[in-house]
């Protein structure tokens, strides 16, 4: 008699995404890509919309992850550093 497993458990890993939402024309297409160009330093990260091109150029400081360069992508689109 085979008894099926009613459920497989699936194991679910939780990555942290690497696209995110644009400020400006809210498409989940922005991604960061960190360069192998530095600057005092620290590689420079380029953070860009696939969707409406918004770019945004930033020195990747030390512990800063690629959701904080989002981030500050995002405040310097709303504090008009970019438009
Ligand atoms: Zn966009």
């Amino acid at each position: 008699m085979g008894r099926r497993k009613r459920r497989e458990l699936k194991i679910v890993r939780k990555t942290i995404p690497e696209i995110f939402q644009c400020p400006k024309c809210g498409v989940k297409a922005v991604s960061v890509e960190i360069t192998k160009e530095k600057q005092e330093g620290s590689p420079l990260a380029v953070v860009k919309c696939g969707n409406c091109g918004l770019t945004y150029t930033l020195v990747m400081k030390p512990l800063m992850k690629k959701v904080d360069a989002y981030n500050k992508f995002v405040d310097a689109f709303y504090s008009g550093e970019l438009s």
